[in-house]
Parts: C-alpha cells; sequence; structure tokens
C-alpha cells in the first residue's frame, strides 16, 4: 500500500498547492464560514443552487494541508449536482472518515472509484486530531446548504 499512500499524499498536496474553485461568487448565493480552532484552519463557501442543482461553488479559506486539499476536492466534487447527491457524497465521506458510523463505502479494490479525489483523504482517519482537519469543508457545506433550504 506504499504506493498508494505516496499517491494520496501528492493528490493532497496538488489540491493544497492549487486549489480547485477558489474565490468568490457574484450574484444571487449562499455563504457560509467554520473554523476548526484546534487546528486555526478556516474555511468559506460561496454555494449557488438553482432548481435543486449546484450550479457554482467558490471557495476560500487558509489552513493546514488537510483542511484546504479537502475543500478543493469537495467544491469540485459538488460542482453539478442535484443537492440530494451532495447530501449522498456528504454521508459517504464522513463513513470514509468515520466520523459516522458504519461501513466505509469505498471499494479498496478500485482506489477513486466511489469519491474520487476524496478518497485520497481516507489515510487521514487513523489521525483523530485531523479528521476535524478534513471535515471543516464538509460541516461549512451543510450549514451552506441549510441557509439554501431556508432561503437566508
Ligand atoms: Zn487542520
Amino acid at each position: 500500500m506504499a504506493d498508494l499512500d505516496e499517491l494520496y499524499r501528492e493528490i493532497i498536496l496538488d489540491h493544497y498547492r492549487n486549489p480547485r474553485r477558489r474565490g468568490t461568487l457574484h450574484g444571487p448565493h449562499v455563504h457560509a464560514e467554520g473554523v476548526n480552532p484546534s487546528c486555526g484552519d478556516e474555511f468559506a463557501l460561496d454555494l449557488r443552487i438553482e432548481d435543486g442543482v449546484v450550479t457554482d461553488v467558490a471557495i476560500q479559506g487558509q489552513g493546514c494541508s488537510i483542511s484546504q486539499a479537502s475543500g478543493s476536492m469537495m467544491a469540485e466534487a459538488i460542482l453539478g449536482k442535484e443537492v440530494p447527491a451532495v447530501e449522498d457524497l456528504m454521508a459517504k465521506f464522513r463513513l470514509m472518515m468515520g466520523i459516522d458510523e458504519g461501513d466505509s463505502p469505498i471499494d479498496p479494490n478500485r482506489p477513486g472509484s466511489v469519491l474520487g479525489d476524496l478518497e485520497a483523504l481516507q489515510g487521514v482517519r487513523r489521525f483523530p486530531v485531523r479528521i476535524k482537519c478534513a471535515d471543516l469543508p464538509w460541516t461549512t457545506l451543510a450549514d451552506a446548504l441549510a441557509k439554501a433550504e431556508a432561503g437566508t
């Protein structure tokens, strides 16, 4: 598994150094922010939902490589998806990370087949103190979805 660990490390660093969809949105959108005090990570998200589909997303933030890479991967993964599919992705991510109890949805024989680049973060579950870093963008996303739902 050493090669896979190395690949995962490279994917995380690539997203950290070249975050996808970084910026802000103009026009109608919801905005949510989160912090992870235990590590000092900050993350913010602009989300546009039209007819139940995530039609645009932009991220801001600073912090450790795990938190920022997780946000970059998440932004890519949710774009163009319907809200229930985004919630499904969130549920699978939380199972993979051991945040929610249950079997991991990841297929060890087909790396990347379920959650794409996000699967590179699965090794983080071995380091409980860092799980909050990986989860920060997702709790922020949940907040943004709640705001969108409430129409605020
Ligand atoms: Zn962190």
